[in-house]
């Protein structure tokens, strides 16, 4: 068998911005939030095609039962996280301001489990990528892909299995706790994967501001006993945000650099979050889908700071309620960096998220904008080599050849342009601006 040869430190990157860790909740055990009075969960959860209800007002549900599907491949079922009565199928505004049906269940507090979860057979490729589209895994990190399809590569195309474990925005540290609670699960999903999916070698990325963390996943993938083929290996990662971005992840863990434009998988890498893939270990041994998820809450405005463990679906009031938030100015679904405000606390918590933060005071007010000084400070920083404060000047223009040539698709809304910006100016969201504007023009 092929010897893997690993990169003994990470490759250096560019740009970044030197966020404060605030990794506050890092020591907390995960709690268990109690039932809400109704839980919501949209019929899209993902990115890619909607689910269409498969429930209707009146019927009752068990734990784990599917609620909504679709055959489409770029999807994935979302399952009841209750047992309980639905009440309603409606539209609500999902936190990006895109309209999406919801089934509103009123738990029952029973919490039956459905007569469908049972631990699924899986022996190979195909009967793993079946078990994960069934399990509804997305990626947990925060993106939402549907994890059947970032997995469905064959080795010829893949060569690498990157498990991120950076976690490099400010605040969050569920993934840590993961790491700390499950971290045997963890281990377990990886050599499934590589095992099934032919990967030639696995390297775990964590931030160095992990220690415990990265010593106990070294613990287990240094051991004979469980990596006799020296086949997996943790990689101290500088902390430096955005490091767990994917395609940053896939230049400080390889060396390679994923094209403009194009996905880690045309850099031969798999790129998966390491809940994500603990979540699929869980799942292959008990059949439970993704109908619970840990997120951090934190926030100068939250009374119990913490990790706790939600059923999906519920809504952001009920869990600032039980933490204990008063007179919170400002609500994030996400991280300082990358996170969405949160305007209707009724949203519920949706597969993908990892984070509420909750500010008032002085931390949620936004300082007000002033003029570019040319200092080029935005440039320096963007770790996709753009050039954003060109990039905003041909969006106020529309000019939609410059952009192009500018490369605005490229752009990872890592927010590190605005962070380092002296002037203040909202360069993240012209950028997303820039992007709907090139991409409007393409629709024409
Ligand atoms: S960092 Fe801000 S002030 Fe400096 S060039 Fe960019 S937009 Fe202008
Ligand atoms: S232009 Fe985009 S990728 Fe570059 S720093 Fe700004 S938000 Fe990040």
């Amino acid at each position: 068998m092929e010897q893997a040869v690993f990169p003994k430190k990470p490759y250096s990157g560019r740009g970044g911005a030197k966020t404060p860790h605030y990794k506050n909740t890092c020591g907390r055990e995960s709690i268990s939030v109690p039932l809400p009075g109704m839980i919501v969960l949209p019929v899209q959860q993902h990115i890619g095609a909607p689910c269409v209800p498969c429930v209707k007002a009146g019927d009752r549900v068990l734990v784990g039962q599917v609620i909504a599907d679709t055959t489409a491949f770029v999807s994935a079922p979302v399952h009841s996280s209750v047992s309980g009565t639905v009440k309603k199928i409606a539209r609500i505004r999902m936190p990006n301001g895109s309209p999406c049906d919801a089934v509103f269940i009123e738990p029952d507090g029973l919490q039956e489990l459905s007569p469908d979860i049972k631990p699924p057979e899986v022996n190979d490729r195909e009967s793993l990528l079946k078990a994960v589209r069934a399990s509804g895994c997305v990626g947990l990190g925060g993106a939402g892909f549907p994890t059947h399809v970032k997995l469905n590569v064959t080795p010829d195309k893949a060569d690498t299995l990157i498990v991120n474990g950076a976690e490099c925005e400010p605040y969050i540290t569920c993934d840590h706790r993961e790491i700390l609670e499950n971290s045997w699960n963890i281990m377990s999903g990886l050599y499934t994967l590589q095992e099934l999916l032919g990967f030639k070698r696995v390297i775990i990325g964590v931030e160095n501001n992990k220690p415990d963390a990265i010593e106990l996943l070294e613990s287990i993938a240094e051991s004979e006993t469980y990596d006799p083929h020296d086949r997996i290996k943790v990689l101290k990662l500088k902390t430096n945000y955005p490091q767990g971005a994917e395609k940053v992840l896939v230049r400080s863990c390889t060396g390679r650099t994923v094209p403009a434009g194009k996905l880690p998988l045309d850099a031969g890498c798999v790129v998966i979050n390491i809940t994500t893939l603990s979540f699929i270990a869980d799942y292959l041994k008990t059949g439970v889908p993704l109908i619970k998820k840990r997120i951090t809450v934190d926030g100068s405005a939250v009374g119990m700071r913490g990790n706790y463990i939600v059923p999906v679906g519920v809504p952001i009031a009920d869990v600032l309620d039980f933490c204990k938030v008063k007179n919170a100015e400002k609500v994030l679904m996400g991280g300082p960096m990358m996170g969405v405000a949160v305007s209707d606390l009724s949203t519920p918590v949706l597969k993908q998220n990892n984070a509420i933060l909750a500010f008032s005071g002085k931390d949620a007010e936004v300082p007000p904008e002033t003029a570019c000084i040319n200092c080029g400070r935005c440039i320096t920083s963007c770790p996709m080599r753009l050039q954003p404060v060109r990039i905003q000047r041909a969006a106020a223009r529309k000019d939609v050849a410059e952009l192009e040539k500018l490369g605005v698709m490229n752009c990872i809304e890592c927010g590190c342009c605005t962070y380092n910006c002296p002037a203040k100016r909202y360069i993240t969201q012209q950028m997303r601006v820039a992007k709907a504007i090139l991409r409007e023009s393409k629709q024409k």
